[in-house]
């Protein structure tokens, strides 16, 4: 394509919502033919909720949500927000936590009212020779089907509490992933989250279920964008989070959704500047179309 071609492609992008960092972007757009998405925050809003707490027998809803909460409110995650909006919302204030420390992809711990509490995946337990009790397993388990993240609350060497919570499937994102698959490419769904919540997911927007990469730690995303550069496919990752850059930085394209971090944003080849997934499709179009593959 001629320089003034891709400028023109480069403007209209623009017009369609779609931030293109340098015209040569247009061409590792047009040869894509893999997505991996990010589930929480690009395919899901990620304004999540929390809906229900689950107690072991003693153990005080008001006590989960004072410790869990006070934890959940010192992290940024959308997981942690939910948690903490939900406790603030039923007891109007929350105490400081000491020793705070975010454990990526896994969860939050610390110290409150002089409890050594944890909160988050059921992984996070074994780290400290706990296990969840039958009836809290039920519960994370029946949460987990319905498509709901479950949180783990443990603390003084006892997981007392689950939390489920809720997110939504963007709008836009099942005619997005229809319009992606139209466009030749395969959807491949990439999460941290439980397999089962990402499966629902999966099925609500149109994934199948062997294209879905769940339990994945933040830091091992970028390696499963490698394994399928290895397996000879041209890779668009489309992301939000921090935990999403090295990916988005490593794909053949990265895309950032604009509603997210700058650390995506940074890392991206373009940004869909409304958050809309299906301005993915468009910009796949539009580079064939000003490359002159279609018409
Ligand atoms: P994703 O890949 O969907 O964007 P992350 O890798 O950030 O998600 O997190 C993976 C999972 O780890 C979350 O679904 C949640 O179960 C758990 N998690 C992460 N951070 C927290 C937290 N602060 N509190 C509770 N759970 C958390
Ligand atoms: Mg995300």
């Amino acid at each position: 394509a001629t320089p003034t071609a891709l400028l023109v492609g480069t403007g209209r992008g623009a017009q369609l919502g779609i931030l293109i960092k340098g015209p040569e972007v247009l061409e590792s757009t047009r040869k894509v033919d893999t997505v991996v998405l990010d589930k929480t925050g690009t395919v899901t809003t990620g304004r999540m909720t929390l809906l229900a707490v689950h107690t072991a027998e003693g153990t005080e809803e008001a006590e989960v949500l004072r410790l869990a909460g006070a934890l959940e409110h010192a992290s940024e995650h959308p997981v942690a927000r939910a948690v903490a909006r939900g406790a603030l919302e039923k007891l109007g204030s929350l105490p400081a936590p000491g020793d705070f420390a975010n454990v990526p992809g896994l969860g939050v711990q610390g110290v409150v009212d002089g409890h050594a509490v944890l909160a988050g995946r059921e992984r996070l337990l074994a780290d400290w020779a706990m296990e969840l009790p039958a009836e809290l397993g039920l519960a994370k388990e029946e949460a987990e089907a319905a498509g709901r993240t479950a949180v783990v609350v443990a603390w003084d060497g006892q997981a007392r509490a689950v939390l489920e919570i809720a997110d939504a499937v963007k709008e836009t994102s099942a005619e997005a992933i229809t319009r992606l698959r139209a466009l030749g490419l395969t959807p491949i769904l990439l999460t941290g989250d439980n397999r089962a919540v990402a499966e629902s997911v999966a099925r609500e927007v149109g994934v199948a279920p062997g294209d879905v990469i769940a339990e994945v730690l933040p830091e091992d995303k970028v390696d499963v964008v490698k394994r399928l550069q290895r397996e000879g496919r041209s890779v668009a990752m489309v992301g939000d989070g921090v935990n999403d850059a090295a990916a988005l930085a490593q794909a053949d394209l990265g895309l950032a959704m604009g509603t997210g971090t700058d650390a995506a944003i940074e890392a991206g080849d373009l940004t869909l500047v409304r958050g809309d997934l299906r301005t993915a499709a468009d910009a796949v179009r539009l580079a064939r179309r000003t490359l002159g593959t279609i018409r």
